[in-house]
């Protein structure tokens, strides 16, 4: 969809649409970092001190600025779920990673499968940040111990794409593991720098309904009467699908809430501007994106971990392919595209609802993401008369009374 968008980092900073990549710090070279502010977000700080040439290529690449799927050959894309050449059931072959994964593992397995078959020398994913583990930080594994380290879903802000700068610098080859916002940003790289396609050989996504603010964590701390300081574990998910919430305290306390009730009141999900208006949460530009697969979208208690995969390229299909053969990976039954949205209804939704969103944004005189290849446009034209009204109005209206709106990060 041909959108007015931002034309700065500040710019896409104060509209709300920056998430956190992190893109920002490594371009600069950790001149301007990802920082926590006080509203609970990482932004670049300071978000106006980029030479030209660092703005222009940041601008190229933001996810709040431009997204667009990887296109793998010819193939027509289904409308809601995009290019790909399989969907099915799948998880992880070793127990202890299933158990210990977000959900049946998968996403673990894959990377664990590429480093020990040494296709990869190392994987760029995420962690909690071990001296601070409510915070969530990126990390380069290069063993299968520190790869199953990684496993579990991260609610909170985390900037995977601050250390892609060092990961490139490596010039081995190496795979990611983020999310779709954060896939995009690296598709959109790589066509100004050959680096990341040469080296970046597998891109992995876990398929995503939005990441909270840093306030929904501290929330739950100050249900459990607990400070920060105190906390030695945080997991917001896994060990057991979907697994409890559970925190524990330096002094040997622990406190746990269930899946549902974390997420029981939606009021309460501190989401992220630029994840109500995510034009792939999908991951369109990954090899393989995995997502739970509860039907209707939610879990009505725990099993052992079943992923849906979407797998989208030839590396993906190859690679799935040995995964399995080695036994990292177990493979299930197909899914349809339409068996898919049954068990992801607020994906479709959320698509079906963004152009009427973007309307919405432009009319108020806020810049939104350009979405080339999505189909935004045409799922958009498929919603009824009256929903679409009613998306247009909502965003007029939320914007106009600075919902949207974020002040500059304070250095
Ligand atoms: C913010 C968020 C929202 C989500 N919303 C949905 C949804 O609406 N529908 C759905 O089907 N699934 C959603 N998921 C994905 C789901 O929780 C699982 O991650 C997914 O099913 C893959 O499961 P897995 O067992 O294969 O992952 P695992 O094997 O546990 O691997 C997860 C991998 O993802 C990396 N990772 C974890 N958190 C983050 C993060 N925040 N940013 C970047 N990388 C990260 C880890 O480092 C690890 O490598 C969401 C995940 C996140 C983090
Ligand atoms: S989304 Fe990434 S590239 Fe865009 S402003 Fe935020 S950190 Fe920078
Ligand atoms: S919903 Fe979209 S923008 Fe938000 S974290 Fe997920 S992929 Fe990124």
């Amino acid at each position: 969809m041909s959108n007015k968008t931002a034309t700065s980092i500040s710019e896409v900073v104060t509209s709300g649409l920056c998430i956190n990549c992190g893109l920002c710090e490594a371009v600069t070279r950790g001149r301007v970092r990802m920082v926590m502010t006080d509203y609970g977000s990482l932004r670049p700080t300071p978000a106006d001190d980029f030479t030209g040439e660092e703005q222009a290529r940041l601008l190229s690449a933001c996810p709040g600025v431009t997204v667009s799927p990887r296109a793998f050959g010819e193939s027509e894309p289904d409308p809601i779920w995009g290019q790909h050449s399989s969907m099915r059931y799948a998880w992880a072959g070793h127990q202890d990673v299933r158990f210990r994964a977000a959900t049946g593992g998968a996403l673990t397995a894959l990377a664990l499968h590429l480093v020990k078959s040494g296709k990869v020398a190392f994987v760029l994913h995420v962690v909690a940040d071990p001296d601070q583990p409510m915070r969530s930080r990126w990390t380069i594994s290069r063993t299968p111990y520190d790869v199953v380290s990684g496993a579990g879903s991260r609610y909170g802000p985390v900037a995977p794409l601050a250390g892609f700068m060092s990961a490139l610098e490596r010039s081995e080859p190496f795979a990611v593991v983020a999310k779709p916002c954060d896939l995009n940003a690296v598709h959109n790289l790589s066509k100004s720098d050959p680096r990341v396609d040469a080296l970046c050989i597998y891109r992995l996504a876990m398929v995503c309904g939005g990441q909270s603010r840093l306030k929904k964590s501290q929330e739950l701390l100050r249900e459990f009467g607990i400070e920060e300081q105190e906390v030695s574990v945080f997991r917001y998910r896994g060990y057991g699908n979907p697994g409890l919430t559970r925190v524990e305290t330096r002094d040997g306390r622990a406190f746990e809430k269930t899946y549902l009730d974390l997420w029981a009141d939606e009021a309460g999900w501190q989401l992220e501007t630029r994840c109500k208006l995510c034009p792939d949460a999908l991951g369109e530009a990954s090899d393989v994106a995995a997502a739970d697969v509860w039907p209707g979208g939610g879990p009505t208690g725990e099993d052992a971990g079943f992923n849906g995969i979407i797998v989208r390229s030839p590396a993906g299909e190859a690679l799935v392919e040995a995964a399995a053969a080695s036994g990292d990976l177990i493979l299930g039954d197909a899914i349809t595209p339409r068996q898919f949205d049954d068990l992801q209804p607020h994906q479709v939704r959320k698509k079906k609802a963004l152009k009427s969103r973007y309307e919405g944004l432009q009319h108020a005189g806020f810049p939104a993401p350009q979405t080339d290849g999505l189909r935004i446009e045409a799922l958009g034209q498929a919603l009824d008369q009256a929903q679409s009204q009613a998306e247009f109005d909502g965003t007029v209206k939320r914007a106009r009374e600075g919902r949207f709106s974020e002040p500059m990060p304070e250095v």
